[in-house]
């Protein structure tokens, strides 16, 4: 369990993945902060936009650039659940977020602790200010509960269009 009170844009971000995970998909949420304010959030979407790149960070990312009105979110920080994939990773360093806080690390998809570590890369231009493990025990919560329940049903026989290899 946390021993601290999670700071509120990572209890957002937590509580959109849950949204995610009602709506069947996976429970991924992201929140932009500026100055100490939410200006962006999204949940993962790619199942109900029938669009594979709607990642929590990427559709949050487009938010915060289009209320901003540029293309690049200096000063600000992106808080969300999951360990972001590469394709995310990459994103945030082409946006020059500040910051990147994400809950649970993803072994299996992860693209900043693992995987292809973007920004380790010598091709990443923006390192952001890197924090995981912020809220990890509920967001792991979360993905196993989903993938639990993912998996009944699949046993039941029903659709097993959506089968997601990867955790994000
Ligand atoms: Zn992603």
């Amino acid at each position: 369990m946390t021993a601290f009170p999670l700071p509120p844009a990572m209890r957002r971000a937590l509580d959109l993945a849950a949204v995610a995970a009602e709506a069947g998909e996976v429970p991924v949420g992201a929140v932009i902060t500026l100055d100490g304010e939410i200006i962006a959030e999204a949940r993962n979407a790619m199942r109900g936009t029938l669009d594979p790149t709607a990642h929590a960070e990427i559709v949050a990312i487009r938010h915060a650039a289009t209320r901003l009105g540029r293309s690049r979110l200096d000063g600000c920080t992106l808080w969300v659940s999951l360990e972001p994939c590469a394709m995310c990773a990459a994103a945030i360093a082409l946006a020059r977020l500040d910051a990147l806080r994400f809950a649970a690390p993803d072994p299996k998809g992860g693209g900043v602790d693992h995987g292809a570590r973007i920004f380790a890369q010598p091709t990443c231009h923006h390192r952001p200010d890197v924090l995981g493990g912020i809220g990890e025990d509920e967001a792991a919560g979360q993905l196993k509960a989903f993938f639990q329940q993912r998996r009944r049903t699949n046993e039941k026989g029903a659709t097993r269009e959506g089968d997601a290899p990867i955790s994000c």
